[in-house]
């Protein structure tokens, strides 16, 4: 197994998280948001791939918030935009159709070309090459996962150990048992399902308790563990995301 996915998977499932996988997603979204505005910006190659695809809203965020290359970040915008400008002008030249007179009857060719342009937009917006790095890097990342439940009897355990994984990572991991053999699903779907009902039930206590906190009879009573059951409720149900970070609201 390459070191390059076996040393991330390890830390992350040394580190406390409510979802090991979600750590790997974030590790690699980080990684790559940095290379895009590293030294491969002035390579030809990448060049010509971010000026055609340029980035999804969610990755051209963090592409702001960061403060390493704000020129870099400049010439990516600007010949992405005459890329973009130079094919959409094409299209949109022929979008406007005639008006219908007394000599040219009615035509609704308009209507299917319009929706065709709005595609071809749409398909352009959706292009992200953060997204498609990451995606390639989750795969094998779980495949490592998979690799190591079975040959590495210390990462087994430290599997055993972990508490949880958020709705997305266990459907992820789910897919992936389904191409296992019938024993090697039975040994690692016992362990993944026992962890999920703990795990499961200590939140739903932890939320409720949150709620109950709300009862004047309970306000003095310790809060446990349920002060960030929001936030952890949150991550379970769709991922991790820095609006869920606890800091932005107690
Ligand atoms: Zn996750
Ligand atoms: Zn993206």
């Amino acid at each position: 197994m390459e070191k390059i996915y076996t040393i991330p998977v390890n830390e992350a499932y040394s580190s406390p998280c409510d979802c090991p996988i979600c750590k790997l997603h974030s590790l690699s979204e980080q990684k790559y948001i940095e290379y895009y505005l590293g030294p491969s910006l002035m390579e030809p190659d990448t060049r010509i791939l971010t000026n055609k695809t340029g980035f999804c809203q969610h990755h051209f965020g963090m592409l702001n918030k960061s403060d390493i290359n704000r020129l870099g970040l400049g010439l990516i915008l600007h010949t992405h935009l005459l890329n973009i400008n130079d094919d959409l002008s094409k299209d949109l030249a022929t979008a406007v159709p005639d008006k219908a007179g007394l000599f040219k009857g009615k035509n609704s060719d308009y209507k299917s070309k319009l929706i065709s342009i709005a595609d071809h937009i749409d398909s352009r917006v959706d292009m992200c090459p953060v997204c498609d790095k990451i995606n390639d890097s989750m795969k094998h990342y779980v495949e490592v996962i998979f690799w190591m439940f079975k040959h590495d009897d210390s990462f087994k355990a430290k599997f055993a150990d972990t508490k949880s994984y958020c709705l997305p990572h266990l459907a992820l991991l789910l897919r992936e048992a389904s191409k296992l053999s019938q024993n090697d699903a039975a040994d690692f779907l016992s362990v993944l399902t026992s962890n999920f009902y703990s795990s499961t039930s200590e939140l739903i206590k932890d939320v409720e308790w949150f709620t109950l906190k709300f009862d004047y009879r309970n306000t003095d009573k310790p809060w446990g563990n349920s002060k960030n059951s929001i936030q952890r409720a949150m991550r379970f149900l769709s991922g991790d995301c820095k609006e869920f970070d606890e800091q932005g609201k107690k």
